[in-house]
This record gives structure tokens, C-alpha cells and sequence, in this order.
């Protein structure tokens, strides 16, 4: 499943829950492999997941768990904020730079 925001991932969460399924988040899929045997219960991709803000006064920064973290690097340096061009280069999501403490360069995303 790939839902597009909140309200479509709260109502699977909500089945699994109610089918005692496990649940599997998969972000872009550059740090795993898969078992021909598959993943067990509900496997939500979070792709779609998408939105980027950043407060320029503060520079927090909110972001859906499927935005390309590259995307995210280069959307913070356009708007002046230093920190997170160690990024730039890592594929993957949000969500699994955060899973994963992704990180180059002598940077990482628990410093974030
Ligand atoms: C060419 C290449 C270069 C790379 N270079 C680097 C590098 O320089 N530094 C580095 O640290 N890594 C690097 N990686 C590894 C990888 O890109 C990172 O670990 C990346 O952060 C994984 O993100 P992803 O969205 O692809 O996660 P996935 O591979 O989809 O998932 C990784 C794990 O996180 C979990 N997960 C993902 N998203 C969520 C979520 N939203 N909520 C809960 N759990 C979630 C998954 O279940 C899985 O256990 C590289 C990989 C490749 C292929």
C-alpha cells in the first residue's frame, strides 16, 4: 500500500491493528533486500508521503517520511540553511535516514 497523506494511512493502520498484523514501513527500498518468501503483514511504502516546509526564520524544517532526502539537502541550501549538505548525496527517504541514522561527510541525521 502507498498512501498519499495521513488519511490514508490511518485506516490501515487502523485494519492491521484490527487483524493483529504485523506492519513493515519501506521508504526507497536502497537499504534492503527482500526474501523471495516476501514481508509478513501489511507493508506500506511511504513514497507518496510527500511534503517539504521549511520556517525561514527558524529553519525547522517539516517533512513527509517519502521525500527524497537529496531533495531535502538541496531544498535547505537553496533556502540559506546550513547543516544537512552531508545529505545530498544518499538515496533514500526521510523516514529512513531517520530509521537508518543515514549519514557522510561527518554528518548524520541523529545530529539533526
Ligand atoms: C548507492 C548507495 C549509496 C548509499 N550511501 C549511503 C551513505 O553514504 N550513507 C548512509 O548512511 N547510507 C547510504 N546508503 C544506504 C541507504 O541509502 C540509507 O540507509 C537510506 O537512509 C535508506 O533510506 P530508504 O528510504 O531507502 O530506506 P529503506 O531501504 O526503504 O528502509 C531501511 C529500513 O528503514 C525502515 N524504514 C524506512 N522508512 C521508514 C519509516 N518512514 N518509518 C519506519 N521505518 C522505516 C525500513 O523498514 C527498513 O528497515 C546508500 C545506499 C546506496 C544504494
Amino acid at each position: 500500500m502507498s498512501p498519499r497523506d495521513a488519511a490514508d494511512l490511518w485506516p490501515l493502520l487502523e485494519w492491521a491493528k484490527f487483524e493483529a498484523l504485523p506492519v513493515t514501513l519501506l521508504g526507497a527500498g536502497t537499504n534492503l533486500l527482500i526474501s523471495d518468501r516476501g514481508v509478513p503483514g501489511l507493508v506500506i511504502s511511504t513514497r507518496r508521503l510527500r511534503h517539504l516546509k521549511i520556517d525561514p526564520e527558524t529553519g525547522l524544517m517539516t517533512v513527509g517520511a517519502g521525500e527524497p532526502l537529496p531533495k531535502v539537502a538541496w531544498q535547505a541550501a537553496e533556502q540559506g540553511c546550513q547543516g544537512f549538505e552531508w545529505a545530498v548525496g544518499i538515496p533514500g527517504t526521510i523516514g529512513g535516514a531517520v530509521v537508518m541514522n543515514a549519514g557522510a561527510h561527518g554528518g548524520c541525521a541523529a545530529d539533526f
